[in-house]
């Protein structure tokens, strides 16, 4: 059974006016049980984690800092959020959904998270509105167990996984592949293993034949014995932020891909949903359940 980390803290309410959309992480869960894609069994709830986990990937000083909410006023800003408790505790929680989602993912072949792919998050920062990076948790979990040896990070969110290409950059093991606008934040982009920029207004023909060339072959190269894939549908021609034109439809067929690919090679897959700025609440929700829709349809 597909197995989807959700927490009632996912939709914690930032103050009135704040641009960052939560109200997807409501609407997500309801849409997926009212069509039917989803029953009640699918989801579990994740818990705080092990700070072990954490620390795995994280700076103790920054972690301590962030839990105490101790961090300077400048790098609370480079975050974007009004820090609370709650957002801090919410955040552990998103990791322990991806945490928990490896384990499921070994078991099913799949396993998601109605939230994370916090990639801006550093081993020392955060950024752009992360601050643990959750699949980069998940990896160093899977290895501490020897439950994955060799790992591939799939990052295809339109902005470049700045903070997961930082943890990882002196990491043979865990391969880090971001395909990202160019012209999209972060402007200083780091160095991941693999690195695709993609002109302004790119649109689903170039962006799937390039992905279609690239995947294949490069977990053909990596041979990894697990795939982290963060979906961002942020890639949308509607997205307010990005800055590539992809249909629902092409996002669709980039998921299909991806999960079809991990499928056939038998290798477990871990997905984390990533951003979707879109203005209309009913696009980012049906682009974000479709990744939801395929996961069902290729799997179970
Ligand atoms: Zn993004």
């Amino acid at each position: 059974m597909l197995k989807i980390a959700y927490h009632p803290i996912y939709k914690h309410p930032l103050p009135d006016g704040h641009r960052f959309p939560m109200e997807k992480y409501d609407l997500l869960p309801q849409q997926l049980l009212h069509e039917g894609t989803c029953i009640e069994a699918n989801f579990f709830e994740p818990e705080i984690p092990n700070d072990k986990h954490i620390l795995a990937v994280h700076d103790p000083e920054y972690f301590y800092d962030l839990l105490n909410i101790k961090i300077s006023q400048k790098a609370a800003r480079k975050i974007g959020f009004p820090l609370s408790e709650d957002l801090i505790e919410r955040e552990r929680i998103i990791a322990d959904g991806t945490i928990k989602g490896c384990g499921f993912a070994i078991e099913n072949g799949i396993a998601m998270n109605i939230a994370g792919g916090t990639h801006h998050a550093y081993s020392t920062h955060g950024e752009a509105f992360c601050m643990l990076n959750d699949q980069a948790i998940g990896a160093r979990y899977l290895q501490s167990l020897k439950l994955a040896e060799k790992i591939l990070i799939v990052d295809l969110d339109v902005h470049q996984g700045n903070g997961t290409a930082e943890i990882f950059k002196n990491d043979n093991s865990i391969f880090t592949f971001s395909m990202h606008g160019k012209s999209n934040y972060p402007f200083k982009k780091e160095v991941s293993d693999l690195d695709i920029e993609l002109e302004k207004g790119t649109e689903d023909s170039f962006y799937l034949e390039t992905l279609f060339k690239t995947l294949p072959k490069l977990i053909k190269e990596v041979n990894p014995n697990f795939i982290f894939y963060l979906s961002g549908i942020d890639v949308l021609a509607s997205d307010k932020l990005g800055t590539l034109a992809l249909t629902i439809d092409g996002c669709k067929k980039r998921d299909e891909f991806v999960l079809k690919t991990c499928h056939d090679l038998k290798i477990p897959v871990q997905c984390s949903m990533g951003g979707g700025y879109s203005p209309d609440i009913k696009i980012i929700i049906d682009a974000h359940a479709n990744t939801f829709r395929l996961a069902q349809e290729i799997y179970f």
